[in-house]
């Protein structure tokens, strides 16, 4: 029997909080969650690069068992990309999971499917875990080209994975219109499309790693559309935007979560 996925809740707090307000805002969760919570779902979160340092200080000095993640990195390990962050660096700073392929990136940063690709694939070579995003536009969906679109960029997005790799990622299914738009997937659309993505994950690789790979929906989730997301089969958490930076707000969806 292949052991059951653990939920992982994520809060991509984008370009908002400066370290100091990252640091209340971390010790507001810390303290906010009671600490049984961590035996059922994992938790990380993602503040902007120069809230990392800071954040790693005061989840390693008091123990905490949140997971610090990034939202970007480039792919190289050093030289001459004025403005870039190493994926080497990110690792130095225990850095655990990278978000990649955000929407917000390919969108207004001009990241494509290949960039996308090496950048995962320099995320995993530094050990750190991607959180691939997928998602389709709001005229992709209305043209019925949600799969083709997500598993595309599924597709270009592994390139050149193994399924050991693989095995231990995380997707997230992130409908572009869903994201900070208050819009949200239905649970069976959001089902619909992770179980095409873990369908997508068997036939690439194996089953096995089908039923490892955990898949994360994300787009304006809150507290009260949490427990029916996670009550989908193939929904393994949530990557979560707005609503992780309040801390009340956000430690209640992972109780959700974790209770699920
Ligand atoms: C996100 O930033 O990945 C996201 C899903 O944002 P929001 O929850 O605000 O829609």
């Amino acid at each position: 029997m292949p052991e059951p996925r653990r939920p992982l809740i994520s809060g991509n707090w984008k370009m908002n909080l400066n370290h100091f307000e990252a640091i209340q805002a971390v010790q507001k969760l810390h303290w906010l969650l009671p600490k049984d919570v961590y035996e059922t779902v994992d938790v990380s979160v993602h503040p902007p690069f120069t809230d990392i340092r800071s954040v790693q200080t005061v989840i390693q000095g008091d123990s905490m068992e949140l997971i610090l993640g990034a939202q970007h990195c480039h792919h190289d390990d050093s030289g001459a990309f004025t403005g870039e962050i190493s994926p080497a660096f990110l690792a130095k700073l225990d850095v655990k999971m990278v978000i990649v392929g955000h929407s917000e990136r390919r969108q207004i940063f001009g990241e494509d499917d290949a960039t996308v690709n090496v950048k995962l694939r320099a995320i995993l070579k530094h050990s750190m875990t991607p959180i691939l995003c997928v998602g389709e536009t709001l005229a992709e969906r209305e043209a019925g080209e949600t799969e083709i679109r997500v598993l595309s960029q599924l597709s270009a997005g592994l390139d050149g994975v193994k399924a050991e790799q693989a095995a231990s990622m995380v997707i997230a299914y992130e409908p572009v219109w869903a994201i900070g738009t208050g819009h949200t997937a239905t649970a069976a659309d959001a089902q619909a499309v992770c179980s095409a993505i873990r369908s997508a994950i068997a036939a690439r690789f194996d089953a096995a790693t089908a039923a490892a790979i955990r898949i994360q929906y994300g787009g304006s989730v809150k507290a009260g559309t949490t427990e029916e997301l996670m009550a989908c089969a193939d929904v393994d958490g949530a990557l979560v935007g707005g609503a992780s930076l309040d801390p009340d707000e956000f430690a209640q969806i992972i109780r959700l979560a974790a209770s699920s």
